[in-house]
């Protein structure tokens, strides 16, 4: 899983790179678990694997 806290911007910020494609999510959660919340409400994938909606779509009709 790919995941970095943004330390450059005022707010905290979890930024989610899908290792499939170039898409990424940004989480303004307060946390590693809030922002992992926040990804998968958004449809991303976020466990071995970060995955964008699209390309979870794409795996689970693989
Ligand atoms: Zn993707």
């Amino acid at each position: 899983m790919t995941l970095h806290r943004d330390d450059t911007s005022p707010a905290a910020t979890w930024t989610f790179h899908c290792d499939v494609c170039e898409h990424r999510f940004t989480s303004a959660g307060t946390g590693q678990a809030q922002a992992v919340a926040d990804a998968t409400t958004n449809g991303w994938i976020v466990s071995n694997m970060t995955l964008c909606p699209g390309c979870a779509a794409a795996r689970d009709h693989a």
